[in-house]
Order: C-alpha cells, then sequence, then structure tokens
C-alpha cells in the first residue's frame, strides 16, 4: 500500500512459527536497520539472515530500550520493535508510543497472530459456537501485575464466554478455583497450550474438574495459553448456522 513509511514499526512476531508473521511483517524485519525485539518469547529463527543490528530487549528497561530506539532514528534508521503474537495484548506498547511520541517520532503498528488464536488453532477450536458462547474474553490472572477487581476470573466466569488466559500458567491451581467459584461448571472443557506452533507445542486438555492436577503432572510453568469454556468440548456437535441449509444471508438463499 502506498502508506507513509515511518521510523519505527512495533511489528507482531506471532507465536513463535517463523512462517506466521504476516508477509508486510516479513518485509519490514528484512528492511530494518535496528531490531528491538522481546528475547524471552520471539523465535530468533525470525532473526536469521537479516541485515539490522538486533538487541534483545530481555534484560534492557524501557529507558534503555527507548535510547536504542531514540538515536537510531535520529541517525536516520528504520526500526522494528518486534514483540511477540499481536502487539495489542499484553505488549506493553502504550508507553513506548508515548515516549515517541514526546520526541516527535513517527510510528506504526503492525499486527500478528497472538498466540490466543494460534492455540486455539492447536487444538482446532472454534472459540464462538452458536448457541453455546459468542464472546471471547482475552485476560490474565494478577500476578506482579495487578488486574482490576471487577475483571477477576470468578467474575469473568460469570459470563460462561470463551476464555484465553495469558500469563497465568504458573498459577494453575488459582486460575481453576476462581473460575469453579465463579459458576463455570467442573464439567467445563479446559485446554492448556504450551509454546503454540513451536516445534516444543505440548497440548494438555481436561475439565475445570482435572485439568489443576493434569497441568501439574505435565510440569508446564510458563508460555502457555489457558483456553476455557463451553466451546473448547470436543465432543460438541452444535453446527454453525452460516452453513445451514436453511439460514439465508446476504449470498445465499436459505431453502
Ligand atoms: N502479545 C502476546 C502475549 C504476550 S504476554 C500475544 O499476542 O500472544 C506473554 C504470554 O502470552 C505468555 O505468558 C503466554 O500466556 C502467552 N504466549 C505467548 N506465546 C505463546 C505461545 N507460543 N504458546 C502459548 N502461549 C503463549
Amino acid at each position: 500500500m502506498n502508506k507513509p513509511c515511518f521510523p519505527v514499526t512495533f511489528l507482531g512476531a506471532g507465536p513463535g512459527d517463523p512462517e506466521l508473521i504476516t508477509v508486510k511483517g516479513r518485509r519490514l524485519l528484512d528492511g530494518a536497520d535496528v531490531i528491538v525485539y522481546a528475547g524471552s518469547l520471539v523465535n530468533p529463527a525470525l532473526l536469521e539472515g537479516v541485515r539490522a543490528k538486533i538487541y534483545d530487549s530481555a534484560g534492557m528497561d524501557l529507558d534503555g530500550i527507548m535510547a536504542v530506539m531514540v538515536e537510531a532514528v535520529r541517525a536516520g534508521k528504520k526500526v522494528v520493535r518486534l514483540h511477540t503474537g499481536d502487539p495489542a495484548l499484553y505488549g506493553a506498547i502504550r508507553e513506548q508510543m508515548h515516549r515517541l511520541d514526546r520526541e516527535n517520532i513517527g510510528y506504526e503498528v503492525v499486527p500478528g497472530v497472538s498466540s490466543a488464536l494460534a492455540a486455539a488453532a492447536a487444538v482446532k477450536a472454534e472459540l464462538t459456537v452458536p448457541e453455546l458462547t459468542q464472546t471471547v474474553i482475552f485476560t490474565r490472572r494478577a500476578g506482579r501485575t495487578p488486574v482490576p477487581e471487577r475483571e477477576s476470573l470468578s467474575n469473568l466466569a460469570t459470563i460462561q464466554a470463551s476464555m484465553c488466559i495469558f500469563l497465568s500458567v504458573s498459577m494453575m491451581e488459582q486460575v481453576v478455583g476462581e473460575l469453579l467459584a465463579g459458576g463455570y461448571p467442573p464439567a467445563t472443557p479446559v485446554a492448556v497450550v504450551e509454546k503454540a506452533t513451536w516445534p516444543q507445542e505440548r497440548i494438555v486438555r481436561g475439565t475445570l474438574a482435572d485439568i489443576g492436577g493434569r497441568v501439574q503432572a505435565s510440569a508446564i510453568r510458563k508460555t502457555a495459553m489457558i483456553l476455557v469454556g463451553p466451546a473448547l468440548g470436543e465432543n460438541d456437535k452444535t453446527a454453525s448456522k452460516l452453513y445451514d441449509a436453511g439460514f439465508s444471508h446476504e449470498y445465499r438463499a436459505g431453502v
């Protein structure tokens, strides 16, 4: 597209598989002079062959990250700030964008495949099954980062939607306790996907009644997505109306 070229791009790297970056993202990575990436989660395979100078933000604080980015832009360089999954979710991009605003440096955000959606793909789930739920909640349990009380897992569980729970697998026992306390029945299906789309991907399935023990036995402690809700059931045969022969829509008349 004929959009202006921004000195800084916040770029979604996708969940891990190097083929799951957008075509635009790949082009921007290949053309970058400086790449600052979240080394703890971004697959380094994405950076093979790039000509840019690479910084791993894992050991850097916000000041350090901004100093690298601002200095590079001032030197006329093109900077890519590479975030895992999609930058809009738990990416801490807002404070970086505020700093760039203050420096009068232009930027764009290029989306990526969130690990929530990669995890759903791994378990071949549709998160929005008619009659069961039409809502997906992206959330996390409070850890060192607080979560507003009204968004506690037990409050969110009252909605009985599909939930994608980030950053919480190390607190699995509490997660399960709060989801049950909020009203999901113990038979509610759960899938935990570790390192979705990486070669080491692992999937643990169960229900709220037994997933705690299963996750503990699997020794999954980090980089995992917890998917919960009635739509995660493998045996549910509820069909979408979209392809139902009797359902009319814009492109097809029902019979
Ligand atoms: N912006 C990212 C999320 C960053 S927060 C995204 O859209 O995916 C980091 C959390 O994301 C991890 O604690 C884990 O819950 C989840 N996560 C990131 N990569 C993952 C992967 N490949 N498989 C499963 N979960 C992952």
